[in-house]
């Protein structure tokens, strides 16, 4: 029944993103013009658009904690080659490993060192490998967080498509977990013009796909505080683009970690947040996974340390803003 139910829509998708793509291509391309043509309005609405607004840095995490660390595992497994319609086996394989290898990784040693992390997952993902979710609930730390229906490019998408998508993806995923999301991370960590008003009828309780601090903050919608909590990413903390051996800014393993312990330390230094995303079928390769073993050692052995989940933190620094 289950592989019923989510077989269904993919079939529907595929049809819709093959339509969309044929009215796309009948259209007219809008003239681009140049932002030195612009008027200083419409320069300041685009930047307003979604910005940032307050930062939400507590003076001082719980128990006193100098750092907040925040560990985020985006599970894409086979929603990388799947989602534009066109996956190859040896593609889908290497997404396969994320479920069979990556993850198993990961939890260990998150699970030994008894820290807890998020996991923003693809609906389709989860439900193409549904013991993610027994495997991750296990030790009751670890948090579910929405990552799209099948990792759709959410920014290029019509409004009424992406918002089936993302709710589709907050329903599916309260299914398979047995809880409800209250995060987003946007598969492609950009907004459509639609997806700050889609975030906001579904009622999200943060947002982390945005890159405009190093600790939270709150969004800002046209200029309007939203309630939203962004706590923000970044490229260079992510082990996506620098350890593909196939992309053009590869970097050895353990060159990354350098660039994570340095990013660690300047937190601490500063007493803010360190936000960090991985892959299980990136960093759970038996050369990577070392970067995830020292930097929780190197983290460990510093005083003053808050490991938690994305949820947590969010709520956190609602309560001392005294956000509902
Ligand atoms: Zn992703």
């Amino acid at each position: 029944m289950n592989a019923l139910r989510w077989l269904h829509p993919l079939v529907v998708l595929v049809a819709l993103t093959a339509a969309t793509r044929q009215i796309e291509s009948q259209e007219v391309p809008k003239e681009v013009v140049p932002g030195w043509k612009w008027t200083p309005d419409s320069i300041r609405k685009a930047v307003n658009a979604v910005r940032a607004g307050r930062s939400l840095q507590p003076k001082r995490w719980p128990a006193g904690a100098k750092v907040a660390v925040l560990l985020s595992f985006d599970v894409d497994n086979e929603t990388i080659p799947l989602r534009f319609g066109q996956p190859t086996i040896g593609e889908l394989s290497q997404g396969q490993f994320g479920a069979r290898v990556g993850l198993k990784r990961v939890l260990d040693v998150l699970d030994r060192n008894r820290v807890p992390a998020t996991f923003f997952i693809p609906s389709v993902s989860l439900a193409l490998s549904p013991e993610m979710a027994t495997a991750i609930k296990r030790s009751g730390r670890h948090e579910f967080g929405v990552h799209g229906w099948i990792h759709e490019l959410n920014s290029n998408l019509p409004e009424d498509v992406e918002r089936d998508l993302l709710r589709r993806a907050f329903d599916e995923l309260t299914t398979l977990t047995g809880s409800k999301p209250v995060g987003y991370r946007a598969p492609s960590w950009n907004f459509s013009p639609h997806t700050m008003k889609i975030l906001r009828e579904i009622g999200v309780r943060y947002e982390s796909s945005l890159m405009a601090d190093e600790s939270p903050y709150e969004l800002l919608d046209n200029g309007q505080p939203t309630g939203i909590v962004e706590l923000p990413v970044e490229w260079i903390l992510d082990d996506a683009p620098l350890v593909d051996p196939r992309g053009t800014r590869y970097s050895p393993p353990r060159d990354v970690l350098q660039v994570f312990l340095d990013e660690f330390d300047r937190a601490y230094q500063e007493g803010t947040m360190f936000l960090l995303t991985m892959h299980p079928h990136i960093i759970g390769h038996r050369s990577r996974i070392l970067v995830l073993e020292k930097l929780i050692e190197h983290i460990r052995s510093k005083p003053g340390v808050w490991f938690t989940t994305h949820r947590e933190a969010a709520e956190y620094v609602r309560h001392v803003a005294g956000m509902q």
